[in-house]
């Protein structure tokens, strides 16, 4: 898949999975509310059945103790008990003295039984012959719950008012208003009390019903409410976890924006990816015989040129490269893209040479011969135009394979040549066992040209060298003048080098190139141009004046030196 693909897969996932976070607080928060509402409820059931029961057990508790104590008569002795028992037990309003059928024959406030209507009356628990019943008292609309217990040996008996209100608590669970539609019902299912507003319609899907039943009585308080009145209390919890889940969806939606950091972090991945991208690109650094004055050729260092334009050098790459491996796919990349970018120009002019950069690691098999030889077969760029360079800065595993891999080279009609030499810990020996065709004297002697001694000793031993064993010299790193009149007194003939030009891309290497060394209709390819011959004019004249550098430290504007204007204006 593409990075564009990944990018928008991984965006997609991430808004997935952002989703979930939210969807799934949902859902907890919807759980979590109706288990609370409903623990709630069933608090609620609970207490109203406590009530109810002490209630009930409490006045049957006081009807005992007067039987107990056979007050059963309207005697001034009996009524004064009966009184004080009204007034020591919290719920009794009235206690009364009643016939056998139920009619109030007397009562402890003197009241008369033509105002009690019987509403229902069961069996208070089976057996015990105390009966449970409803009455109103006169017109009031109110309902009072009377307990009447027979005689023990009499045929009147005993019964006590207890308002229906002390049969509901008058406070929530948690001491506040009373949210839930309560009703308390005997046994036998009359209703004894109720209290709350409206009930919500039964089976609506927002109501939560509890029943619960009393042991001792057979009493029911059944409990309703609103399911969305039970959580409206969470509204403090929702805001925060909405806050929660909001937060880290954020961060999973950043999930996949950062992925492509991470991409960035792993280089090996990233060096990878800008190769089949086609990221990488060759510049050309001109190499020029500083005799004749004319363009030999050009050494091409690699560039990576990303896609916001900036152009990261080598170092900031190559050594990864070797050391992952890469650097072989990219070497055969950057062959390739010389052959389709310069081909045809380079090819036109068989003189110049192009000079690649490779590393220890190409020399420890033949592979890197069937690539050279595949890549240039078909291109317009010869074979005998290719110059492969191995650095002396890296220690070559197996002398006897890289001898090899050389013949072979040089059997297609490409030359070796040793780079960066005088750096290396390999020396002199090293050079005349492998058998290149060129050495590339380092920067480093030539910049103590003319100030140090040893540099001059060691260049001219080098030069001697090549002579007599027939290899070309390169002064790599030439940035004054007065080094190449240097270099030329010291017999070398061809330099690269900031004086001349710096690398330049491609398209501007090859506008030089046919500027400077342009095909002449009727003449042969193989003859060099000549614009560059400007330079070995300046000769004598640099001597007595000496040149200024400009601040890139390329080639001074001196009218005199024609043709290195031109390379400085591309
Ligand atoms: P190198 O092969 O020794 O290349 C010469 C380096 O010196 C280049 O640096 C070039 O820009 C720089 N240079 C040339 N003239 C002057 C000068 O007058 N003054 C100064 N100060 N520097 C000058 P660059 O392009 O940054 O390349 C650095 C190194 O990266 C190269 O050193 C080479 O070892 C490696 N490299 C470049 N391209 C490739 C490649 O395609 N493959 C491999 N394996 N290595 C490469
Ligand atoms: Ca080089
Ligand atoms: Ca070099």
């Amino acid at each position: 898949m593409s990075p564009r693909g990944k990018l928008l897969a991984a965006i997609a996932i991430g808004i997935v999975l952002a989703g979930m976070p939210v969807a799934a607080l949902n859902i907890w928060l919807n759980g979590m509310a109706e288990r609370q509402g409903r623990e709630e409820l069933d608090l609620s059931a609970r207490r109203h059945m406590a009530l109810s029961d002490a209630r009930i057990a409490r006045t049957a508790a006081a009807l005992d103790d007067l039987a107990a104590r056979a007050i059963d008569s309207f005697r001034s002795g009996h009524i004064d008990v009966l009184r004080q028992t009204t007034f020591g037990t919290i719920p009794i309003k009235e206690l009364s003295i009643v016939a056998a059928d139920g009619r109030t024959l007397c009562t402890d406030v003197g009241n008369h039984s033509d105002h009690r209507k019987v509403i229902s009356s069961e069996p208070l628990t089976v057996g015990s012959g105390s009966l449970l019943e409803l009455v109103q008292l006169g017109t009031q609309p109110q309902r009072w719950v009377r307990i009447r217990r027979p005689g023990t040996n009499t045929s009147v008996g005993l019964a006590a008012l207890i308002p229906a209100g002390l049969f509901m608590p008058q406070v929530s669970n948690t001491g506040g208003e009373l949210k839930f539609q309560a009703r308390v019902l005997s046994a036998g299912g009359a209703l004894i009390a109720e209290t709350g507003g409206t009930a919500p319609v039964d089976g609506h899907s927002d109501t939560l019903v509890t029943t619960v039943s009393s042991s001792q009585y057979g009493l029911q308080a059944i409990v309703t409410g609103a399911h969305s009145g039970l959580t409206a209390g969470q509204g403090d919890l929702r805001a925060v976890g909405t806050i929660v889940s909001g937060l880290l969806a954020i961060v999973i939606l950043m999930m996949p924006l950062l992925m492509p950091t991470r991409e960035r972090e792993n280089p090996i991945d990233e060096i990878e990816r800008a190769l089949k991208a086609g990221e990488f690109v060759p510049y050309f650094q001109p190499i020029v015989d500083i005799r004749s004055g004319r363009l030999r050729g050009a050494e091409v260092l690699i560039r990576w040129r990303k896609p916001d334009g900036t152009v990261v050098p080598p170092a900031s790459f190559i050594p990864l490269a070797e050391s992952s491996g890469l650097i072989i796919e990219m070497t055969r990349v950057l062959m390739r893209r010389v052959c389709t970018e310069a081909g045809a120009v380079l090819g036109a002019r068989p003189h110049l040479k192009v000079g690649f950069n490779l590393t220890a690691r190409h020399f420890a098999s033949e592979e890197i011969v069937e690539d050279v030889r595949k890549i240039f077969k078909k291109s317009k760029l010869r074979l005998t135009q290719i110059v492969l360079e191995v650095t002396e800065r890296q220690p070559l595993e197996n002398l006897t394979e890289t001898r090899r891999v050389i013949a072979a080279l040089q059997g297609l009609g490409v030359k070796v040549a040793i780079d960066d030499v005088g750096t290396g810990h390999s020396g002199l020996s090293y050079m005349l066992k492998l058998g290149v065709d060129i050495i590339k004297i380092d920067k480093m002697f030539i910049d103590s040209l003319g100030t140090d001694r040893n540099s001059n000793t060691i260049i001219e031993t080098l030069i001697d060298l090549a002579q007599n064993m027939r290899m070309d010299v390169i002064a790599e790193g030439v940035e004054s003048f007065e080094q190449v009149l240097h270099l030329r007194d010291l017999g070398i003939r061809a330099a690269q080098g900031f004086v001349f030009s710096p690398p330049l891309p491609c398209s501007a290497f090859l506008q030089l190139v046919e500027t400077i060394d342009p095909l002449k209709a009727g003449a042969p390819a193989d003859q060099p141009g000549t614009l560059l011959a400007g330079l070995a004019q300046v000769e004598y004249a640099t001597r007595e004046e000496p040149r200024r550098r400009d601040d890139r430290g390329a080639i001074p504007t001196d009218p005199r030196i024609t043709e290195s204007v031109a390379v400085d204006k591309v």
